[in-house]
Formats: C-alpha cells, sequence, structure tokens
C-alpha cells in the first residue's frame, strides 16, 4: 500500500473541490444522480468486521418521500453484547500497539476519505439532505480530524515522558487508551463528527463502539468500511446503527463502556449522565457537545452588507441545523430597520430546494419530526412576537421556509429552535452589560458573534457573556479542525475542543511509573 500522506509536520487542512467550477460541481452532480439511480444501498451492524445487513427497513432522501434511498437494519442486543465482548478483548493489543502505528492507520483514513469526497458528499446530500458546499466542508472536516489526531497520537502516545525525581528513582508519565469508547454522533454531521469521535478515541488507544444517528446510518456505514480499507483491524471498531432508547440506552447502561463521547441535544446528555452515574463499574469520562442559544451582538459602528451576509451564513446555512448557528441577532435601536429590510432583501436571493443540485444555498430538514416542530413554533410565535418574514418552501420532501422572528424581549425565548429560524431583539450597546448578562444567566456557551470596528465594544460583549467560540466580524459557524477548536460549556457541554490540541488527552488514562529497582 501507498504509505499515507500528509501528516506529521508537514500536515496541512486538506483543500477539498472547488465548486466555483462547473467541472467539480458536474461531478458532484453525476454522483447524487448515480445513487438515485443505482441500487439500494444498505447498512446494517458492522461487529468485528462482519457487516450484516439483511432484513433492514427502507428509508427514504429527506427531500422525496416518495423514493427509497436504501434499507438499514436496526443492531440488536444480542450485537451490544457481540460488540463489547469484542472490543473489550481486543483493546489491551490496540493500546499496546502505540501511538505510531495507530496514527498511520488514522492518516490513511484521511486519504480514503479525501479519495472518495464526490461519493461521500453524494450519500449525504441524499441521506441528510446536505447542500455540495455543506458536504466538501464536512469531508474536509472529517479528513482534517483523521490527520490531525494522528500527529496527536504519534507525539503523544508513543513511549513515556521522563519526570524529574531523587538520585536512584526513576519517574516516567504515559498516555494509554482506557478500555472501551461508546462514540454517539448526531445527524447533521454525519460524516465529520461520526468520524472525529472514531479517530481521537482510536487513536488515544481505544477501542471503539458508535451509535451513528439513527437518521443517518448509510454514511456511518461507508465511512466504517472506509476505516477498514484503510487497515483498522474489525474488533478495534464496531458499528451499531439503531435508536437512542434501544442501543444507546443498554450500550451507556453497560459497564463495559469506560467513556462515553457524544454530541446532540443538552436533554439527552442529561440522560447519559444519568445512566452513567446510576450504573454499576467505573467512574468514567463524559465527553459531551451539546446545543446552545448562540448569539450575535451588532453595535452600530458595524458594516451593514457584513452583517447581512454573515447572518445569512450562520442563521440559514445548513438549514441552521447546526450546533454553532446563530438563534438570536440583537441588533441596535439607531440602525435595527435599516438592517432588517437588507436581511429581508438578501433572504429573496437565497435558493431553498434539492440538495443535489449545485446552485442550492439551503436544503431540506432532517425528517418529519423536524419539520413539525419547526412549523409548530413558527405558528405559535406569530401569535407571540412578530414573523418578520418567512421564505417560501418547495413541496414534495421536509422543506422548511428560513424565518425571521422579532422578539420583544429576550424572556420570550429559552431554548434552540434546531432550524433556519432567526431570532432578532433590538437593543441599546450601551447595555451590552445589562443584556450581555440576561443572556448569559440562559446558561449556554457554546458560539458566540460580534460585528463592531471598537475593540471596547467586542471587549465588553466577551466580559460578559462567555462562549467556548467567539467569532468576532465574520460568520460564526464552520469551525476549522487545529484552526478554531470546537466547543462549549455549561448547557452546551463538558468542554473538550474536537480539532484541538488537548482533545485525546480527554480519552486518555495517565499512568506514572516510580521505580527504584
Ligand atoms: N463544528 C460545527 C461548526 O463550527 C458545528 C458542529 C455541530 O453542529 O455540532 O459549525
Amino acid at each position: 500500500p501507498t504509505p499515507p500522506r500528509l501528516y506529521g509536520p508537514l500536515r496541512r487542512n486538506s483543500v477539498g473541490v472547488d465548486l466555483s467550477q462547473a467541472g467539480e460541481r458536474d461531478v458532484l452532480e453525476q454522483n447524487v444522480a448515480k445513487l438515485e439511480t443505482g441500487p439500494a444501498l444498505e447498512a446494517g451492524p458492522i461487529v468485528s468486521g462482519k457487516p450484516k445487513t439483511a432484513g433492514g427497513q427502507p428509508v427514504s432522501p429527506p427531500f422525496d418521500l416518495s423514493c427509497t434511498l436504501g434499507t438499514v437494519l436496526e443492531a440488536s442486543e444480542a450485537d451490544v453484547d457481540a460488540a463489547l465482548d469484542a472490543a473489550v478483548r481486543f483493546q489491551p493489543e490496540w493500546d499496546k500497539c502505540g501511538g505510531a502505528a495507530r496514527a498511520r492507520i488514522l492518516a490513511a483514513m484521511g486519504d480514503a476519505l479525501e479519495n472518495n469526497m464526490d461519493r461521500l458528499c453524494a450519500l449525504m446530500a441524499q441521506e441528510g439532505g446536505k447542500t455540495f458546499g455543506d458536504g466538501v466542508a464536512e469531508v474536509r472536516e472529517a479528513v482534517d480530524f483523521c490527520r490531525y489526531y494522528a500527529v496527536q497520537a504519534e507525539e503523544k502516545f508513543e513511549g513515556q515522558t521522563r519526570l524529574p525525581g531523587p538520585a536512584g528513582e526513576t519517574n516516567h508519565i504515559s498516555l494509554h487508551g482506557r478500555g472501551v469508547f461508546a462514540c454517539i454522533s448526531p445527524w447533521n454531521f454525519p460524516l465529520a463528527i461520526f468520524t472525529g469521535q472514531i479517530a481521537a478515541a482510536l487513536g488515544a488507544g481505544n477501542t471503539v463502539i458508535a451509535k451513528p444517528a439513527e437518521q443517518t446510518p448509510l454514511v456511518a456505514y461507508e465511512a466504517v468500511r472506509l476505516f477498514q480499507a484503510a487497515g483498522l483491524p474489525g474488533e478495534a471498531l464496531h458499528l451499531l446503527p439503531g435508536r437512542g432508547e434501544t442501543v444507546g440506552a443498554k450500550l451507556t447502561a453497560d459497564p463495559r463502556v469506560s467513556g462515553v463521547c457524544f454530541t446532540g441535544g443538552t436533554d439527552t446528555a442529561r440522560l447519559i449522565n444519568r445512566t452513567l452515574a446510576d450504573r454499576p463499574g467505573p467512574i468514567i469520562p463524559f465527553i459531551a457537545e451539546t446545543g446552545g442559544l448562540n448569539a450575535m451582538f451588532v453595535d452600530t459602528t458595524a458594516l451593514r452588507e457584513q452583517v447581512i451576509d454573515d447572518v445569512l451564513v450562520s442563521a440559514f446555512g445548513s438549514a441552521g441545523q447546526r450546533c454553532s448557528a446563530l438563534r438570536i441577532l440583537f441588533l441596535p435601536n439607531d440602525t435595527a430597520d435599516l438592517l432588517i429590510d437588507g436581511l429581508k432583501g438578501a433572504m429573496d436571493e437565497l435558493k431553498l430546494g434539492h440538495p443535489g443540485h449545485a446552485d442550492t444555498d439551503v436544503g431540506p430538514v432532517i425528517d418529519a419530526e423536524a419539520h413539525e416542530m419547526l412549523t409548530s413554533y413558527v405558528a405559535r410565535m406569530k401569535g407571540e412576537a412578530t414573523l418578520l418574514k418567512q421564505m417560501d418552501a418547495p413541496d414534495g420532501g421536509h422543506f422548511f421556509g428560513p424565518a425571521i422572528i422579532e422578539l420583544s424581549s429576550l424572556d420570550q425565548i429559552e431554548k434552540e429552535t434546531f432550524g433556519p429560524v432567526l431570532h432578532i431583539i433590538r437593543y441599546d450597546p450601551d447595555d451590552i452589560d445589562k443584556v450581555g448578562a440576561a443572556l448569559q444567566a440562559k446558561g449556554y456557551g457554546l458560539t458566540l458573534g460580534v460585528h463592531s470596528r471598537l475593540e471596547s465594544f467586542a471587549r465588553k460583549v466577551r466580559a460578559v457573556v462567555h462562549a467556548g467560540n467567539t467569532y468576532i466580524n465574520r460568520s460564526m459557524t464552520g469551525a476549522v479542525v487545529g484552526v478554531q477548536p470546537f466547543g462549549g460549556e455549561g448547557l452546551s457541554g463538558t468542554g473538550p475542543k474536537a480539532g484541538g490540541p488537548h482533545y485525546l488527552l480527554r480519552f486518555a488514562a495517565e499512568r506514572v511509573l516510580t521505580n527504584n529497582i
């Protein structure tokens, strides 16, 4: 096999494909068409490298409910048990093989993902309703996670570090896997977060049981096949598609699991935390990245066009289905009308439609449940607040027209609405201390945006609102691996930063050896 490239000191983030080139866009559109007309796809549990798909249930893409994309077989209780047995058995060997050997496999996975960019984008468009722009960015992020964590594994998990001590005594510290990690991932990043969690846990020397979101098992299945093709032993990674209430619950309650990495809703994180507290067996780390009530504060010095562009991307990009997405836009009383007019006009330029068409800006929301939740939310808010604008949505799939709602007070909102709904609140930037403190009191802390040309204003915002990721004068989504390590605090998560230099340590056991022989 060709040696993996682009990791170690030469590591660079991947470049993806250039969607401004008609040729590149054509290839992606052809790949989507191939999936639409080709044989139905299949997914199911993969335990110790052996896939099981027969007898699965049919699934449809979120933009065309009349067609079948493939079938998915849920993992059974026996699959969960078999995966746990095998993962426990193999973990010491996986840990012993060392960070450098594991790094080579992760880097090879990065290459495998990059070599399958077109097919993966097409699959994410079909199963997750992702636009090509989002799909390309997601494959790149998955590639970058693999290579970045490969560097971390090689640098930190190979050998041991000598520490000082008295004459005649040697002291060493070394990093190890903890055991079996359960990685529970969301549908909104079916490839990047799925792969990133697994790559981090594996790189640190754990074996992994992955439970993908029930909405996106086909992408997960494809990713696990690529891990295997990249040289990962089957016993190191097991895939268990299924529902949280069944597969997720059984997995997290099992004392054989030595760590949980979860991205999803705050309520589910609480549930997992409770399960972990109540179960017998070891006390284990819980890495959670959850939702946010993400705000952007604009002052009167901000540049209007830049604010409008960045708000559209942050609130409506990916159909608002990012944890990082903008939910509450604070506009200064003096310029709010002007900015709102500009926003409404710019929304008219957005193209809502089939994610497999290269000119689509906003695709569908993920499923009927999400669509119903958004529809009833906006209907309710029409009575309680002012619906400033909602775009029309095409028929035939889970399309939801992006909406902006003006609230009279922050009291009208308690938690995120996961979709393309932006709330606007007018405020006086001189009251930023008070307004910021009220937002902070809601308890979330994921992303924060500031638009201003005054350093002093940005500083004031940051003094009262604490977020894991703060963006000044730019959009507030799309954190880049190794550049903007991503993760929140408070109700937004336990804090570890995916794509950051300390992430792998959260998956590790540290052992110290003091030797006086
Ligand atoms: N890392 C993503 C971003 O920066 C968001 C991840 C998520 O939605 O969970 O937009």
